[in-house]
């Protein structure tokens, strides 16, 4: 198939999307909002509705927002201030939002979340019947992270990411990436040189992640690099993802009609269960265990589960039953799963034969200290 028929038929056959909106997208150069982006936004969003399309949208601009009311010049760098700005400013936001959306008689909902919401399943579950509750009912829920009690252990880290996550949340077919840039480029547009936008992109390799650049906008959290590391979780969940930008008049329009703008990431074939999508991401690993060779060969291309004897190193405060990261020894982390035994149980049987177990510590709970069906290679 051509590519651009490729697009055209992964788009259009997109029901459930997930837009997520960047600051650079709504913030007028430095501080204020752009009132006109909010608009042109909801209006295309809105035809989308009415098109019988279900959207989330994620939005970003809440401390922006509070920047303006609260007339600060500049980002404060202390976390009091960022989260205040983020509560005069949540409000403000919604306030726009929803009367944009009003003019074409479309009702949002308000939904924070922080990556605690995911870790834990039960909340995890709730969350998701919510979204698909507002959906039901008609609504364009507008999430974002809830920034007025996030800490950094329990914070999304930027909106990409979060955008990520809730396209798994909801089980969405395409995520939309709107920032100011067109897409990603083969290398920085802004050194001068000339600079190729890269319109597919088949499979995220070092080549891709090599192409991303930082953002030099401090009401940008996320670069190019995040838009990346979005897609790549959305394409392991089997979801298409654009990353295009949101200033380009009509462009939510020209993306579902499957004109070539923008970056499009494919989605893998073998998409991640649901499960397993919690457990590499709607978790954060609290833990690190480190394997030989031999325990990393069994694992990625065997299909095996994680013995102690493979284990050279265990660091972290974990229980039975959390999220750890599975590392090699030259320090890149390659897989993730829910391990069944506690660190200090971990330190004493690491490097030993699984039969040794109970000799060791008293009991046994399995062979495996992570079982293939819980263990997501990344
Ligand atoms: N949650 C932040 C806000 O609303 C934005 C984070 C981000 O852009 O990644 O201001």
């Amino acid at each position: 198939m051509k590519s651009k028929d490729l697009r055209s038929s992964l788009v259009k056959k997109a029901r459930r999307i997930i837009v997520k909106i960047g600051s650079s997208v709504l913030v007028e150069k430095g501080v204020g909002l752009d009132l006109v982006s909010f608009s042109k936004l909801a209006k295309q969003i809105s035809q989308l509705h009415s098109d019988s399309r279900q959207i989330i949208l994620v939005t970003s601009g809440a401390i922006a927002a509070g920047m303006e009311k609260l007339e600060f010049r500049k980002r404060p760098d202390d976390i009091p201030h960022i989260q205040a700005a983020a509560a005069v400013g949540q409000t403000h936001l919604m306030k726009i939002y929803q009367d944009c959306f009003a003019n074409y008689r479309k009702r949002v909902a308000q939904v924070l979340l922080t990556h605690d919401d995911l870790g834990n399943r039960r909340r995890y579950l709730n969350a998701r019947n919510t979204l698909s509750t507002l959906l039901n009912l008609d609504f364009i829920p507008i999430v974002n992270e809830n920034d007025t009690v996030a800490v950094e252990e329990i914070k999304f880290g930027d909106n990409d990411n979060l955008s990520a996550l809730v396209t798994s949340l909801v089980s969405a077919d395409l995520l939309i990436i709107l920032s100011d840039i067109e897409g990603l480029y083969d290398h920085d547009p802004k050194t001068g040189e000339q600079a190729r936008l890269i319109h597919l992109v088949k499979n995220i390799d070092r080549e891709i992640v090599d192409c991303a650049t930082e953002t030099n906008n401090p009401l940008c959290v996320g670069g190019m690099a995040s838009k990346i590391e979005a897609a790549r979780k959305a394409v392991r969940f089997g979801v298409s993802t654009v990353v295009a930008n949101g200033r380009a008049e009509g462009i939510l329009n020209r993306i579902l009609d499957g004109e070539v703008v923008g970056t499009l990431f494919l989605p893998l074939a073998d998409r991640l269960s649901s499960r397993k999508q919690w457990i590499a991401y709607g978790l954060k690993p609290v833990g690190r265990i480190v394997v030989d060779e031999g325990a990393r060969k069994a694992i990625v291309s065997g299909g095996k589960s994680l013995l102690p004897t493979g284990i050279i190193d265990v660091s972290g405060d974990f229980e039975r039953g959390d999220a750890v990261s599975c590392f090699e020894s030259q320090g890149l982390e390659f897989a993730r799963g829910l391990v069944n035994y506690n660190c200090h149980e971990l330190r004493r049987i690491q490097g030993k034969k699984s039969r040794e177990i109970e000799g060791i510590i008293g009991y046994k709970y399995s062979d495996e200290i992570i079982h293939r069906d819980d263990l997501v290679i990344l």
